[in-house]
Order: structure tokens, then sequence, then C-alpha cells
């Protein structure tokens, strides 16, 4: 990897991280329940697996950072009352799924996962596995908060079958916790990773943060160094993204208190660099992992794929999401629950099913859904079989993309062999940049609202 801070300033800008394309702001009202009954029962056999996903929206405090759905409360009974509905949402969805569909992967989150009391964890798990086949195989995950957690938690979990858990880290240094509120020593930290790998659990992640408030190069390192000491298989280090007028509760977090561009990129350069020696093999999208990862093979053999849980191997899976807020995917079709959760349980009460919005796709955002995925994926995208499998002429469809793309490929992000694109090694910190080249919305906002992060 080539780390160069003047692209990064350059390329420092607003974009979608692609989990989905066309990205959720373009899903409608219009594509609604009976949308999505009629496509459930239209996709039922096409042979594809499944993935199961489960959004728990609760947690104990609220960290200042947050961009996730979540409530915080102390009100366990809200969580005990939120399980029937969920078991009602499950009840209805797996009756309109063909009982041999496999069940490939399965994640749980949040908000925090790990609020469920552990008796409460092994009974929405055991809800799952009555209504759904799970491959013996299967990759079960979940996310967990170290706070207020306890080993009979993590026993719950790996008993339940799950054997890849994400621990929630983002910075050991005390002056940041405490300015994001979000106190959680390195001691408790390392007592519930030793639970994990007591476990037996087969991959633990860490996820951190970079560009919080009060962070410094010298005390991000230090952080580095006790992370790398654990050694977690995978690391997630997400920039913080500060959009006080998307999350109001981020005004807790004063500009003044947060790192400069420049001191972002420092802190970008030193996780690259730090990493890197350790022996962590950069994915893309700020996922690093050992060499002989799961995820380090797949995006070797090219069969690695994006979603809205992030990187994944399952890539011809369709994904039924139960929840507040959670996102269902097919080949065509995205669909969204309620994203409050007063309404999501009006609907379950009303027909079980919590559909607020969706997308049916069409077949120019499929194509350029397979271009994208193959720049974040495989980071190549050869333009002359692309065009074979998609029946289109490769260089007049994506004229408007290829001129986008001039200026990254003058700059060293990506190279061009006649229409084989590969992203470079310094390219591979740009891939949002490099995707937007072939994203037909951008810019067809109507309203002036900011919708995107920055890329850095
Ligand atoms: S634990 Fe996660 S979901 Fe809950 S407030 Fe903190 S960042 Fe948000």
């Amino acid at each position: 990897m080539h780390f160069d801070a003047q692209l990064l300033t350059k390329y420092s800008k607003p974009g979608p991280r692609y989990t989905s394309y066309p990205t959720a702001p373009y899903f409608s009202p219009d594509f609604g329940k009976q949308a999505w009954l009629e496509e459930l029962s239209s996709t039922q056999n096409k042979g594809r697996d499944l993935s199961l996903y489960v959004h728990i929206p609760f947690c104990d405090t609220l960290c200042h950072y947050c961009g996730c759905n979540m409530i915080a409360t102390r009100h366990y009974e809200r969580a005990t009352a939120y399980l029937d509905y969920l078991f009602r949402e499950i009840d209805r969805l797996a009756q309109l799924v063909a009982p041999g569909r496999l069940v490939r992967q399965i994640h749980w989150g949040g908000g925090t996962p790990t609020y469920l009391h552990p008796d409460d964890i092994r009974r929405l798990f055991a809800h799952l596995k009555s209504h759904f086949t799970i491959a013996e195989d299967a990759e079960i995950g979940c996310e967990v908060d170290p706070r207020e957690l306890s080993a009979a938690h993590i026993t719950a979990l790996a008993e339940s079958g799950f054997n890849r858990l994400s621990l929630g880290v983002q910075e050991l240094d005390s002056k940041v916790q405490q300015a994001v509120n979000r106190v959680q020593p390195e001691a408790l930290v390392r007592e519930v990773y030793g639970w994990m790998r007591d476990a037996n659990i087969a991959s633990i992640n860490m996820d951190l943060m970079v560009g919080l408030p009060h962070q410094t190069v010298a005390g991000f390192a230090d952080t580095l160094d006790r992370i790398i000491d654990m050694a977690p298989d995978r690391l997630a280090v997400f920039s913080y993204a500060h959009v006080p007028w998307l999350k109001k509760h981020q005004i807790l977090i004063k500009d003044a208190d947060l790192p400069d561009l420049a001191a972002r990129i420092a802190l970008q350069q030193l996780l690259l660099e730090r990493l890197n020696d350790a022996g962590y093999v950069y994915i893309g999208m700020d996922h690093y992992a050992k060499p002989n990862d799961e995820l380090v093979k797949a995006q070797r053999n090219k069969t690695l794929y994006r979603n809205f849980q992030g990187y994944t191997t399952h890539k011809n899976c369709d994904i039924l999401a139960f929840g507040v807020s959670a996102i269902s995917q097919t080949e065509e079709v995205y669909v969204q629950n309620a994203k409050n959760l007063n309404h999501y349980q009006d609907e379950i009460v009303h027909d079980n099913l919590a559909t607020e919005r969706g997308l049916r796709i069409s077949a120019e955002d499929r194509l350029r859904r397979d271009a994208i995925l193959k720049l974040m994926c495989d980071l190549e995208l050869n333009g002359n079989a692309f065009g074979e499998q998609w029946q289109i002429d490769f260089s007049n469809h994506f004229a408007d993309a290829l001129v986008q793309l001039q200026p990254l490929q003058q700059d060293g992000l990506i190279e061009r062999q006649g229409n084989h694109l590969l992203v470079t090694d310094t390219g591979r910190l740009f891939l949002r940049n490099i995707a937007m080249c072939f994203d037909a919305y951008l810019g067809q906002e109507t309203d002036n609202t900011p919708r995107y992060s920055r890329t850095l």
C-alpha cells in the first residue's frame, strides 16, 4: 500500500459507502408491503441461499459519535416486548420462504445485541433456528459491547452457535472515551476478549474509530499497540462521520475538539503503517484481516462481495432482515422496515410485516452495481469480460464514467489497460471515489441536504 497525504486531502469529499447500489436514500415508500410479498413469492425457486440479519436497537447509554438506529434506555422490559414483535415478524417471513433454503450467514447488529440478557440471546437464536435451516458451516456473527457484559453473555452466544464476534472498542485513550461518552478501560476489553478466546470463537473482529474528539497520533499509536498485542483476527477502522444535521446528538461533540484534516490524515497513515507492520492485510473500505482470513482469500479468488453488513464471502444470498430499520435484499429488490420503533411495532401488530419503503432496481442499476462491486471487492474491472456478461459495449456504455476516471488515472489511483481497469496500491484507499464515477444517481438530489459523510 502506498500512502499519499496530498491525494487524501484532494479526494476527501462526501460519498456513499456502497453497501447497496442504489444507496438507501433512493428507497421509496412506493415500494411497500404488497410489492415485497410478491417479490418474496417470485424469488422462492431461484436457488439462492439466505443470510439473516436481526436488528436489536437498544443500548444502555448513548455514544456521542453514534450513527446507528438506536434507543438508549435502562428499561429492559422494552427489549422483552421488542422480542415478541421480532418473533412475530420471524414467524411471518419464515412462512413465506421455502423450507429447503439454506441459511449461510446470520448477523445480529444494533444498537447493541448484547443488551439482551443471556437467556434472551438463547431464546431469540432458538426461535430463528426453529424456523430456518441453518447450514452446518454457517457464519454466525454478533456485535458485542464490552460494557455491561458478563461471561454468561459470551457463553450464551457460543452455545447458540455464534462463531464470529465483533467487539466495539473505538479508542483506548481515556480522554477520547470520556469525550464520546463511551468509557471502557483496556482491562475490561482484555477481559471480554479473553472470554471470547476461551469460548473458542473462530473469528474475532475489533472496531476502532479514527477522527474522534481529542484523538492524537501519540494516543492512537498507543491504542494500536495494545490492540495489536491482543491480536484480533480482523479489524474494522471507521472514520468518524460528523453529520450533526442527520444525527442531532452529534452536536454533543464540539467541532473544535475534532482532529483537523491534517491530523486525520496523520492518523490514517499511522494506522496503515502499524497494521501493515503487524501483518494485517488491507481489504478495502476500512477493513483489515490476517493473511489467512477468509476475506483475504475471497478477495484473492475474486469471490468477495459487499452488502449491508460490509464485506462478506457470501455472494449469492438473499438477505432477510428482522427488526426496526432492518434492510432486506434480493437480487433485484431492497426493502427497509419502519425506522421508528413505535411505527415498527404498530405495523407488526397490524399484519406481522413492517416494510416501510423499498426499491426494485432497474437492469441499468444491476449492471452498475456489479461494476462498483467488482472495483470495491476484486480491485479490478475487466471491461471486455464485463461487456460480454452484460451484453453492452463497455467503453460506450461507461463513456461518462471513463471520463470521470481520467483525473484519478492521472493521480495514479487507477490504471487503465484498454478496457481493463485496475485499482493501484495507492488507489485502494480511494475505493469510494473510484466507485462514485460509476454512480448514475450522484448529483441528482432534489434538495440540498448533504446525504453522505466525507470519504476521509
Ligand atoms: S453502543 Fe453502538 S449503537 Fe449504541 S450508542 Fe454506542 S455506537 Fe451507537
